[in-house]
Parts: structure tokens; sequence; C-alpha cells
């Protein structure tokens, strides 16, 4: 079973070889791996792994793609359901947790993948303890309780609270060979997911903290994380992603995570490039808040003051100068700001865009969003 609905910082370790005193703790025999096959290698951690491993049983699973789909999972849990193991071990990027926490979530279960996953049925025995290795910098899915699967072409979420680690390892020696344009793809999605959990209608104080904290260290280290790396801008990212991770497990996405998916899906632009093209823009149209507009509960002047501290945490003086800024944090990186240059060109390709949107996320936006302000607003950056 999953120790609690949050990640905290006793069950984060900081070195790889500390996972032997945990799983010693653990009582494990025999352990469950899904590893990324490329990143497994070489990002260090097959290495530094293999004398821990050669004590355990251990099942292997390094077959799926970034965006994982129902029958690799499905392949995954009958392997896992021959092989019962005692822990699930991730190492990897977003996708190798998020599986990772699926397999030990439906791995113990009677019922189908299928049918949990759509929630047909609902799982009966405790998840199996997973323990969640990231190699990359900008999901923070090791301190969610979400997962990402594609179900007959569509995207799933699920969302429950036994698919939350147990533990993870947030070792930066793990990101040290990321190349520059995965650096940037995943940091961007770090920054971005503090930022839309600040402003989000759910934040609560304890959220907002770690969102400011992810703010701080992404806005301050991405630059160099990409062009310039070492070890403490590697170590201020993995710690930047870890707490919006730990920060929209609170408080959910909002509308730039909403847009984001039909780039991805239609355009193939990767996740955190995706969700960054619209964070300025809507940094600038959630700024111009009223109480007409307003959706959070707690009213309009709550909404203005955590837009102030975004603008505080960027050290911009106001949502144009902020909008400017990331747009220049972009160019910085290598990352194209204009959707037009990345293939999505003319009004019908950007109202599909748009239509694609999923409304209840929207719902979690501060301010209301509609079908053709989303248009004009694709429209007027190009
Ligand atoms: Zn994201």
């Amino acid at each position: 079973m999953t120790g609690g609905s949050e990640m905290t910082d006793d069950r984060c370790l900081h070195e790889l070889g500390q996972l032997s005193d945990v799983l010693a703790e653990l009582r494990c025999r025999s352990l469950f791996l899904v590893a990324d096959p490329i990143a497994y290698v070489v990002s260090g951690a097959a290495g530094q792994l293999a004398p821990i491993l050669s004590r355990y049983r251990v099942t292997s699973f390094q077959d799926f793609d970034p965006n994982p789909k129902l029958a690799q999972l499905v392949a995954a849990v009958e392997l896992f359901r021959e092989q019962p193991r005692d822990v699930v071990l991730a190492v990897g990027g977003g996708t190798a947790i998020d599986l990772a926490k699926l397999i030990a979530w439906t791995g113990p279960q009677d019922a189908s993948p299928r049918e949990l996953v759509l929630g047909r049925r609902q799982p009966v025995q405790p998840a199996i303890t997973s323990i969640a290795v990231p190699t990359t910098a900008g999901t923070g899915s090791e301190a969610t309780q979400f997962a990402v699967l594609y179900v007959d072409g569509n995207k799933h979420s699920i969302d429950s609270p036994d698919l939350l680690p147990k533990y993870c390892v947030l070792d930066a020696s793990l990101t040290a060979a990321l190349p520059a344009r995965i650096t940037a793809h995943t940091g961007l999605d770090a920054l971005c997911q503090g930022i839309e959990s600040l402003w989000s209608v759910r934040a609560t104080e304890r959220s907002i903290g770690y969102a400011a904290e992810a703010i701080t260290l992404a806005w301050r280290s991405l630059a160099d994380a990409v062009n310039r790396p070492d070890g403490p801008t590697r170590a201020a990212m993995l710690r930047a992603s870890h707490c919006a991770g730990r920060a929209i497990n609170l408080t959910r996405t909002t509308a730039p995570h909403a847009i984001s998916y039909a780039f991805t899906s239609d355009y193939g632009i990767p996740h955190g490039h995706a969700v960054a093209l619209t964070i300025g823009p809507m940094l600038v149209h959630n700024a111009g808040v009223t109480a007409g507009d307003n959706q959070d509960p707690r009213g309009v002047e709550q909404v203005h003051g955590r837009i102030a501290r975004i603008l505080d945490l960027l050290g911009c003086e106001d949502a144009s100068a902020g909008c400017a800024r990331i747009g220049d944090l972009l160019d910085e990186i290598g990352c194209e700001r204009r959707p037009s240059r990345l293939g999505v060109v003319g009004r019908e390709a950007i109202a599909k865009i748009a239509g694609k949107v999923n409304a209840q996320r929207l719902g979690n936006n501060p301010r209301r969003l509609t079908h053709e302000q989303m248009v004009t607003m694709l429209e007027s950056f190009g």
C-alpha cells in the first residue's frame, strides 16, 4: 500500500545507492523493474543498480513507447501476474514512472487493466509498493497520484491515491547525460506546472509553497541547465520538477495543459513545449480576471493576489512583461514560440485545437476562457 496521500521529504532518497537500505527495510525479495531501455543505460542507473539488483529476483519490463498504450500495460500486467513481485521499481521519464504506477495498482487485482483504468471495476487488493527513479527533470510523476494512458487512441488520465509511489530517488547525477532538447522540454513542463498550480482555483497554502519553490528554481536554472549544464543546475531542475509534481498533485493543472494535449497529439509537439506555448498569453488573460469572469469561489481578490505572487517570483512588473520574459526564455532554450512555425497554420487549425480542449480542466483555471477567446489568443501570437 502507498504510505499516505502526499509525497514527503522522508520518502525522497537522494542517491541511488540508498535504495539498498529501503529494499531491506521493506523486506523485499523480488522486484518488477519498469525501465526506459535507453535512459536506463545512458543515465548510469543500469551500472549503479547492477550490484543491488543481483541480490533479488528481478522481472524486467522495457517494452513501451513515449505515450504508453493500454496494450503495453496489459502485456506488463500479464507478466506481473505470472511472476508476482514485492516491489515495482521505475527508472526513466514520466512514461516509465506512470506505467510502473499503473502496474503496481492493477497487477494484484483480478479485474482486467481495461476495466480498472476505465473505472468499470474497482480495485480490491492494495497496490504493490512502488519506487520511482526519475531520469528526467520535468513531469514530477514521482510525486503525483496521476498516470496517463492511451486507450483506443484516446488519452486517459487516471487519478487515484493508490497510484502515488511510496518512495522516490531524486539523484541529479542520473540526469547529467540528458540531451539539451529534453532538458528544455521537461524543464518547461516543471515551470508551467508550478505557475498553473499557483493560479489554480484549488491552490492552498501548502500547494502554493511547493509551486513557488518550483517556479523559483526553474526560472533561475532552466536556461543554464539547457545551455551550460552542471551539477547544481541539474539538481535545481530535478527539485523544481519534484516540487511542481507535489503542487499539481494537490491542485491539478489548468488551461495551458488543457490546450496543450491537441498540440501534442495532432502536431507531435513535445508535452512541456506544447504547454509553454500558451503559458505567457494565459498569464496575461488570467491577470485580467474580473468579478464577472472569476472562477475561484474565494473571490477575485484572491486570484489577483496569486497572480501578483507569480509576477513577483518571475521578477516582472506586470503580466505583459511576464509574457515577454517567458517568450525570451523559450528563445534562449531553443524552443519555437509561434505555433504557426510548428505547423499550426490558419484559423481552421486553431479552431480545431480549441475545440479539443477539455472543458472540465478549464474549470480549474481562475478566469473563464471561452472558445472565442481561446481562438483569438492562439491567432494573436501566430
Ligand atoms: Zn505537464
